[in-house]
């Protein structure tokens, strides 16, 4: 039986942030952005567990820079707080020096294969670095790499991948991993593999005296990545970068890493997630951030838009409506407005409850209520321009402190939707109903 003041059984109770050491990244012009916590520092003082942290990667060439600025500005202005850029190159190593001042979040440099790209990209001022185990393994390049990321107070991420654990230039490493880790083809051992290599990998940075670490541990499979990170956050207490890699196309990619990640982050695992699409890396954003605002680990700083999903009621092009106010106005709103766009008065003031900017659509026309006051009744072609007019002019008064956010729930009565009033709409539209009371509303949507 459901109980409104608990959660339903089948979902567990949200559990609290593990203690994670931290990191810090950034600097002074960029800012600082702080990942997990809630560990003593190195000096001991106590450190407060920071919010989980959105990150992206550009889908550019590092090398161009003009674009690849523009691209990580655009991101940050979706709300990535850190960007990750990769480096495959001297030419990209370079052109950091160039970037980093024009851009306005820290910058990881991911860096594979040669550790002279993560020796350069200090050099060029990048804010942490990113290792892969799986092809940079030399301990003495290990040790010049930390050496240089410790001198400028750089941290580094360790991300071991699925795709990259196995060793594939040393032979006889090969064979013996292979014959210890897959005799019997069992995920189990892709994990034991995952953690034996993290274990050895992060010994030399503890031989180093050098814990200014992240950790990750990505594979394409949901289920996978919720096991390794559930036992590397039992064994470890860096904080985790979480993520589902290569997930794919946007449209599952989201179902795949929604699948991992929240599990995780309601179990208290995972102090900065990146979502990875084969798509606009914006999306990455977009989708991760709202992962965060729904679970409640983040505060939500723009449009709260809810929409219903339409019917046979619906007499608007309301899909189109939705993604036109949600372009235009994802990034202009600044602060959490609730705003629902409802196919028609049927369900839609229940749906719609609790909204600061709400409106009804039906019959070629929408009415738009305000904080629950009616404010406009505008024919189809003119909802849109009305709709932002409003949110717009709501979000001036929420900023003079004239309006308050979420004081006042949408109180409106529809009408009988299939008595006295038919569809009921048309009669609002006109203005010839105000208010019904006393009627039972049917629950279609
Ligand atoms: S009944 Fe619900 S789903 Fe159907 S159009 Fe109305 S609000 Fe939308």
């Amino acid at each position: 039986m459901w109980d409104s003041g608990t959660r339903s059984p089948i979902i567990p109770p949200m559990q609290p942030r593990k203690p994670t050491r931290q990191v810090t990244l950034g600097d002074d012009r960029v800012g600082f952005v702080r990942i997990g916590g809630g560990k003593p520092d190195a000096s001991g003082n106590p450190t407060e567990p920071a919010p989980v942290v959105c990150q992206t990667m550009t889908a550019g060439y590092t090398h161009d820079v003009d674009a690849c600025v523009a691209e990580i500005n655009k991101l940050a202005a979706a709300g990535a707080d850190v960007v990750r850029v990769a480096v495959p190159e001297r030419k990209d190593t370079e052109a950091l020096k160039e970037i980093i001042p024009q851009v306005s979040v820290p910058i990881v440099a991911d860096v594979h294969f040669h550790f002279k790209r993560a020796l350069e990209a200090v050099e060029s001022g990048v804010h942490k670095i990113r290792l892969n185990p799986g092809n940079i393994s030399d301990r003495a390049q290990v040790n010049e790499v930390i050496d240089a990321c410790k001198e400028k107070g750089l941290p580094i991420r360790v991300g071991v991948n699925e795709g990259s654990i196995i060793e594939r230039r040393d032979k006889q490493k090969r064979k013996e991993e292979l014959g210890k880790y897959f005799a019997g083809h069992a995920q189990g051992h892709l994990l034991a593999l995952m953690i034996a290599k993290l274990e050895e990998y992060l010994d030399i940075f503890r031989e180093r005296d050098f814990h200014d670490v992240c950790i990750s541990a990505k594979s394409m499979d949901a289920a996978f990545v919720t096991d390794v990170y559930r036992e590397i956050s039992e064994r470890f207490d860096y904080p985790l970068h979480l993520g589902v890699t290569h997930a794919g196309p946007k449209e599952t990619g989201c179902i795949r890493s929604i699948a991992a990640l929240s599990g995780l982050l309601t179990a208290g695992i995972g102090d900065t997630i990146r979502i990875s699409y084969a798509n606009d890396p914006i999306y990455e954003v977009e989708d991760g951030l709202e992962l965060l605002y729904s679970l409640g680990l983040r505060e939500r700083t723009g449009i709260d838009l809810i929409a219903c999903p339409t019917c046979g009621r619906i007499q608007v092009d309301l899909f189109t409506l939705v993604q036109d106010v949600r372009s235009a106005l994802a990034s202009e709103i600044r602060v959490p407005m609730k705003v629902a766009v409802m196919g028609c008065i049927v369900n839609g003031p229940g749906e719609a409850e609790g909204a600061d900017v709400a409106i009804f659509a039906g019959d070629r026309r929408g009415i738009i209520y305000v904080q629950g006051e009616r404010v406009a009744n505008v024919p189809e072609e003119e909802i849109l321009e009305r709709l932002l007019e409003e949110c717009r002019s709501f979000q001036t008064k929420v900023e003079s402190g004239e309006a308050e956010l979420g004081q006042k729930v949408v109180e409106i009565v529809p009408p009988d939707p299939i008595g006295e009033l038919g569809s009921g709409f048309d009669k609002i539209a006109r203005g010839d109903v105000e208010k019904v009371t006393g009627v039972t509303v049917g629950e279609t949507g």
